[in-house]
């Protein structure tokens, strides 16, 4: 058989996994772990593991006190 089928743009590169920006970690969709952090970029979303947002938050709020790392 060779049957096409056609796949929704609007749904994704990915089968429903999220996908990490940084270090490229995945994690099952459709919805990121409330540990992931999402950012909005030329209204693109990137996602962030729970290690990359950690790295972000850090780099974001780079006042913090790194005693509590
Ligand atoms: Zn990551």
């Amino acid at each position: 058989m060779d049957q096409k089928t056609h796949h929704p743009a609007d749904r994704g590169a990915g089968s429903g996994a999220i996908r990490c920006s940084r270090c490229g970690a995945t994690a099952e969709g459709p919805t990121p772990p409330v540990t992931w952090t999402c950012s909005v970029e030329n209204h693109r979303r990137h996602y962030f593991c729970e290690n990359c947002s950690r790295d972000n938050i850090r780099s974001i709020e780079g006042r913090l006190d790194s005693s509590w790392w």
